[in-house]
């Protein structure tokens, strides 16, 4: 009789998951297993907590919905809390394991665990099996290797869109025939138990993100099919309210509940049964940025956490206590530009912001205070439910100009609030203590008179944030 224990990542899905295939495949039982690794929830760089209460939150739903997956293929999910180098090996002993099979993807700390993870193992003559899973295109099927991949986007993806192509899903495993685990086993601790303080969905919120592979898979049935909106995407994505301008599913893709190749296979069946236009290319398009910085981080490893980003590119970054209060203002969503603060409270408050956004308040805080990007950066890792290591660092370093493309591509944010937020819907959505003024003043207050600010009852400094710095000014500046 054999027996493959399979270690859950990034990949807490059953459908599309080649090392719950293989184990399934290869071996008589399986002992699926996931544990919560604590150094996840501790602090991180610039004194910040590395995942936040919507990470936190959606992971552990996660979980529970993939042992609800297995126990309904006739498995189980043994649980566990604490670090893997130390849980993994164990595990694989105290069920007399042949082997272990786990997902690989790009990440400095994921790489090292996963290293000592397997020489660990291998003291014990236990193989641990590696699977390339969290990408659209597998990694052996790039037309050239990862270390002479191209570093900036169009030429790769023009590259790799001619000369590769995506492989097929595999299908989910029958059954998955697991040894009996007691129930204590297969608990799932609470967010308290992982020491992470619980946070309420705002009901302002563009979705709950109810974490796991079945709601991820009802967010594609709703998007694609029941809303139909693949076919207007790439009109739509740019927006900023509601749950439809664009598709929500990067969170599930970020904790590996959905299989970027599931998400292409129904966009082509999406395209053969309805419609197949610019929109629904874009969707794969963006699905390829995703893929770009994932190889990218397996190029480049800590790089991507430089200061001067992977081309060495030397900025002038503010350090010290008055960078550190301008950080803080700009996380707390108290800027006093409201196109910012709508953005950093919607994120505090649910973990998910819009694109537009998101590029918004990087350029605000990089372009504009000069604070160094990887502050942002390490906040955005304790707050973005969505959080992926290689999809956050390329962004900030790309937004800050020491990424994948270093021109200077700041962001001018009061326009960019006329031109996506016209009517000021959005930031009266976040803000709403700014409901009484007109558009014009909802994005530019501090140019309202005092008897301006009287009349709509709104005054700055009191009802909503004075400007952290002359804001018109400081642009004048950049041009
Ligand atoms: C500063 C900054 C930080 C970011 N941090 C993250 C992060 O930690 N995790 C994350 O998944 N995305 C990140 N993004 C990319 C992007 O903003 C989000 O993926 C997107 O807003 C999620 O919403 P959606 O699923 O509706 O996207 P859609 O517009 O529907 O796009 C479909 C999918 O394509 C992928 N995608 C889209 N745009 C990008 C992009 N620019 N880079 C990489 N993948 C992309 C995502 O997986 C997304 O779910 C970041 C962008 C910026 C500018």
């Amino acid at each position: 009789m054999s027996r493959a224990v399979v270690w859950f990542r990034d990949d807490l899905r059953v459908h599309d998951n080649e090392p719950l295939a293989l184990a399934a495949h290869h071996h008589d039982e399986v002992v699926p297993l996931y544990t919560f690794d604590p150094r996840q929830y501790a602090e991180g760089m610039f004194g910040l907590r590395k995942k936040g209460p919507h990470w936190a939150r959606f992971r552990r739903e996660s979980v529970l919905d993939l042992r609800e997956s297995l126990r309904e293929l006739g498995g189980d999910l043994l649980v566990r809390h604490g670090e893997p180098e130390a849980v993994v090996p164990d595990v694989a002993a105290t069920f007399d394991a042949d082997a272990v099979h786990c997902q690989t993807k790009a990440g400095t700390e994921e790489l090292t665990t996963e290293n000592t993870v397997r020489a660990q193992l291998a003291e014990a003559e236990i193989p641990l099996e590696r699977s390339w899973t969290h990408t659209l295109y597998h990694l052996h099927d790039l037309p050239d290797p990862v270390d002479e991949m191209q570093d900036t986007y169009t030429p790769w993806r023009k590259s790799v869109e001619r000369g590769a192509s995506v492989r097929e899903t595999l299908a989910t495993p029958s059954s998955v025939p697991t040894p009996e685990l007691d129930a204590d086993g297969t608990a799932v601790p609470t967010l308290e138990e992982l020491g992470v303080e619980a946070h309420e969905v705002d009901d302002r919120a563009v979705l709950p993100f109810e974490g796991g592979e079945s709601a991820g898979k009802a967010r594609v049935e709703a998007y694609f099919w029941e809303g139909d909106h693949l076919r207007e995407y790439k009109q739509t994505r740019n927006g900023l309210l509601g749950p439809d301008f664009s598709s929500k599913l990067s969170a599930w893709l970020a904790h590996g509940c959905l299989s970027p190749r599931y998400v292409y296979e129904e966009v082509k069946r999406y395209e053969d049964e309805r419609v197949s236009n610019e929109d629904t290319y874009w969707l794969v398009f963006e699905l390829l940025w995703r893929d770009f910085f994932q190889f990218q981080f397996l190029e480049h490893g800590a790089e991507f956490f430089h200061r001067d980003g992977i081309r060495g590119v030397e900025k002038d970054w503010r350090t010290g206590p008055d960078a550190r209060e301008a950080f803080e203002t700009w996380a707390a969503g108290e800027t006093g530009l409201p196109f910012v603060d709508a953005n950093m409270r919607e994120l505090n408050e649910t973990g998910y912001m819009s694109n537009r956004g998101r590029q918004n308040v990087a350029s605000f805080l990089a372009d504009l205070l000069q604070v160094d990007w990887r502050m942002g950066a390490a906040y955005f890792e304790s707050r973005l439910v969505d959080y992926d290591v290689a999809s956050n660092w390329g962004n900030w370093a790309y937004q800050a100009g020491v990424g994948n493309d270093s021109r200077d591509n700041y962001f001018y944010v009061p326009g960019q609030a006329e031109r996506y937020d016209g009517e000021a819907a959005y930031v009266k959505h976040w803000l709403p203590e700014l409901e009484p003024l007109p558009p014009a003043y909802a994005h530019h207050p501090w140019r309202m008179s005092e008897d301006e600010q009287a009349g709509y009852g709104v005054q700055l400094g009191l009802d909503y944030p004075s400007p952290m710095l002359d804001i018109d000014a400081r642009y004048d500046e950049m041009r």
